[in-house]
């Protein structure tokens, strides 16, 4: 249960995560082989419900960095047909251009977002994680590239 006192501060040392649910600091300490992470309103993870409570954290706000990319896109291409509409063919063609180059983003976040609905659905199926993020941007890419 969260504590009420905000002076009864956890034990061990600060870190530099913040708590999934309050946003607070959180607080490290190891009792034998675990570790604890515990936030100065008393939420308490261990390491592997800190990764799960963070994997959930990405996944929202990569979905709403989806949303705001496809409100982008949308907003750009209103303002190339207003700008069309009022004979400023340079500022219609930079809209559309941008339109598109925020699409690309929003199709490559979406797919990545796709993947990994797949492999929640079908644990089996998952591909281990690639030790670097140049491995996982090169799959990717060469991914899209198959289509
Ligand atoms: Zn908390």
């Amino acid at each position: 249960m969260p504590k009420t006192d905000p002076h009864d501060l956890p034990e061990g040392k600060i870190t530099p995560f913040t708590c999934p649910e309050c946003g607070g600091s959180l607080w490290k300490a190891r009792t034998g082989n675990m570790v604890r992470y515990t936030c100065h309103t008393g939420h308490k993870y261990s390491a592997q419900s800190m990764l799960n409570a963070q994997n959930s954290e990405v996944e929202a706000a990569l979905w709403t960095a989806l949303r705001f990319l496809k409100e982008r896109a949308l907003l750009l291409e209103e303002m190339a047909r207003k700008a069309s509409s009022s004979k400023y063919a340079l500022s219609e063609k930079n809209f559309h251009e941008q339109a598109q180059e925020v699409r690309k983003h929003a199709e490559v976040l979406g797919q990545i977002l796709q993947d990994g609905t797949r492999a929640a659905e079908n644990p089996a199926a998952r591909k281990p994680i690639p030790k670097n993020s140049a491995a996982t941007k090169s799959a990717a890419t060469r991914r899209r590239r198959q289509k």
